[in-house]
């Protein structure tokens, strides 16, 4: 768990080291219009670059949240409970690292805790730190749940996401309505084809 403490903190200190101002990076949205074919200095457009900027630090806000701390806390005071805990249906919205358009879905979590739960917001504030980042489904999916586990030391996490990317239905192959899945089993969920069965009829349940 130290050693990924360690890598979070290394990689935010090189990202932080270059880091471009504010005024590079409005300055870079302004090139861009312009690229488009538009005048950045018609009136509708004098402000978007700093709009823009502005926007990108909450789209992106995952780069300054480190994922271990928001799981940090856990309730023990549960009686002993140790059986499934399924959060589903969690939405998010994120933007894929190959063309920055967004991709947005649910996601569902499950794990087996072993001593103490963690709060049901944790789970969407997890979620949220890993979509407010550049990323591909793939290896949201993985990160939400090797934090997880590494974290609270489940006995088994099952991670579901589905997701419609705009990038296919803008774009390209302009499919709308494809939902891509992908999903991640650690533990007992690995395991067992009876647990993996069990998720996801909670997770289809009405
Ligand atoms: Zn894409």
């Amino acid at each position: 768990m130290d050693a990924v403490v360690k890598t979070l903190s290394s990689e935010q200190q090189s990202r932080k080291a270059k880091r471009p101002s504010r005024e590079e990076a409005e300055a870079a949205v302004r090139v861009l219009i312009a690229w488009t074919g538009d005048d950045p200095d018609r009136e509708g457009l004098v402000d978007t670059p700093r709009r823009v900027v502005a926007a990108f630090e909450e789209l992106y806000s995952g780069y300054g949240q480190n994922p271990n701390e928001i799981l940090e806390r856990k309730f023990s005071d549960v009686e002993g409970y140790q059986d499934m805990v399924l959060v589903r249906e969690i939405p998010f919205h994120s933007h894929c690292e190959h063309h920055m358009v967004p991709f947005y879905g649910k996601a569902h979590i499950a794990y087996y805790p072993t001593d103490g739960v963690v709060g049901l917001s944790k789970m969407a504030r997890l979620v949220d730190t890993f979509a407010r980042r550049l990323q591909t489904q793939e290896t949201m999916t993985a990160q939400i749940a090797d934090t997880l586990e590494q974290v609270i030391g489940a006995r088994g996490v099952a991670v579901m996401i589905e997701a419609e990317h705009m990038c296919m239905s803008m774009r390209g192959v302009q499919k709308s309505g494809a939902s891509t899945m992908t999903s991640r089993f650690t533990g007992v969920f690995r395991d067992s084809s009876a647990e993996r069965e069990k998720f996801l009829r909670l997770v289809r349940a009405a």
